[in-house]
């Protein structure tokens, strides 16, 4: 059997991923079988962290349309990603998958709190560490934490697991059918063209600590399996 490319990965799962076709909340459904993609690279021995957005419940940018102090604002949506933590912890564990969450912001009573040495000790005891709370500072992201977490925790990839969407486009796909895919781009020309991958700041620290990312579709069954195995999907962006 050939030998998976990459050993511990970080899986970024937003929001909108775990919404499922609802566009809003937690789809059960979804996240079953979101979890049943990570329980299969689990399985092939892959230590999976995973950070997870909180875009299906609350983001920051909301509250601020309403008048809301930003801060404030961001505040709900890291808590907004606990609550999509716990859910993919109940289902992963409901499937055999040993799991811990941590917190970026302490909530002793539901999850640990965020220590870096204990989530790299988890990994490789076999547990899938899941990274709730995004940085625990307002104004930032959680493509922003999947960075930050795959560069604290050494990873060899951040897997960005997009919905109905198998990369990065020069346009938008479902609005222009002259779209085309990039197979492999860098973090620079993604922040020069302005290309929507993650955040800018996301992609500097991407770039700056050399993390490959691969940009994939989430809604394909078998592809985070594919990525992990060198499978060439989506849109690698690296270097
Ligand atoms: N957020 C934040 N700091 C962080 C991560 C997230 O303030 O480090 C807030 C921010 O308001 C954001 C919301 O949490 O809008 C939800 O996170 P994100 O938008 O990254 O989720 P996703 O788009 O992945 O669902």
């Amino acid at each position: 059997m050939t030998e998976p490319k990459y050993k511990r990965i970080v899986l970024k799962l937003s929001g909108e991923a775990i919404a499922g076709e609802a566009g809003f909340g937690i789809d059960p459904e979804t996240i079953k079988s979101m979890v049943s993609e990570v329980k299969e690279v689990h399985e092939l021995g892959i230590e999976v962290a995973i950070v997870v957005g909180g875009g299906n419940i609350w983001r920051g940018n909301i509250g601020s349309e309403m008048g809301m102090e930003r801060a404030q604002a961001d505040y709900m949506g890291m808590l907004a990603t606990v609550m999509n933590a716990l859910a993919l912890q109940d289902v992963l564990e409901n499937n055999g998958v040993p799991t811990r969450v941590q917190t970026s912001i302490d909530m002793r009573q539901i999850a640990e709190p965020y220590i870096r040495r204990r989530a790299e000790r988890h990994l490789e005891k076999g547990r899938v560490v899941i990274f709730a709370g995004g940085t625990g500072n307002p104004y930032f992201t959680t493509d922003t934490t999947a960075a930050l977490r795959a560069a604290e925790i050494d990873a060899d990839v951040i897997l960005m697991a997009k919905n109905n969407v198998d990369g990065v486009y020069n346009a938008d796909p479902k609005l222009d059918a002259t779209a085309t895919k990039f197979e492999n781009l860098t973090h620079l020309e993604v922040i020069a063209k302005g290309l929507k991958v993650m955040d800018s700041t996301a992609s500097s620290l991407s770039m700056d600590n050399n993390i490959p990312l691969v940009v994939f579709n989430l809604n394909e069954p078998g592809n985070i399996r594919r990525v992990v195995m060198g499978e060439n999907i989506g849109t690698t962006v690296q270097g």
